[in-house]
């Protein structure tokens, strides 16, 4: 058995600043087949770095309190090529739960004045493969916004995104 207090659980918040307080529970509990991580938003800030799915993780939201904005893509389609850009708004409020499959693309802000808490649970594994990650980002070589893939964090936390069409590395 393993037990913590959120509050003090890892504080590891997105290597990309866009939040501050994300409590890695998944470290703090030893899980192996779920990812689990609770977020404090302040207004402003997001769950994830930008636009972005999991190709091997189906992903789940549990507001706790406040109202999270999510910006959701089509949902994926096995047949047939989707739009990323085809984009819905989805608020998902304190008390309600919302899930995304693998391959559907979104990404969770605050844009109220008030804190957003809630969980995080991702599966199967509880560290996603870098390499399932993409993003969608504007790319100054293409000069249009496109599919990004992502490089694991390096020593300094740093981790590298880079365009999938032309290779072009965001930072
Ligand atoms: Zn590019």
């Amino acid at each position: 058995m393993e037990k913590t207090a959120i509050d003090e659980a890892p504080n590891e918040p997105n290597p990309l600043g866009v939040n501050s307080v994300r409590r890695a529970l998944s470290d703090a509990l030893g899980t192996e087949d779920v990812s689990l991580a609770f977020y404090e938003l302040e207004p402003g800030e997001q769950f994830s770095g930008g636009f972005h799915t999991h190709h091997d993780q189906e992903e789940i939201f549990y507001v706790v309190d406040g109202t999270a904005t999510f910006e959701v893509g089509p949902a994926p389609a096995a047949d047939a090529e989707t739009d990323p850009s085809d984009t819905a708004e989805v608020e998902v409020a304190a008390g309600e739960v919302v899930r995304f499959p693998p391959g559907q693309f979104q990404c969770g802000r605050n844009e109220t004045d008030e804190p957003v808490r809630g969980l995080a649970i991702g599966a199967p594994g509880a560290q996603h493969d870098w390499d399932a990650l993409e993003s969608y980002a504007p790319c100054g070589e293409c000069g249009e916004v496109t599919s990004h893939g992502v490089r694991e964090p390096d020593e300094h936390g740093v981790m590298q995104v880079y365009c999938n069409e032309c290779g072009e590395e965001l930072f």
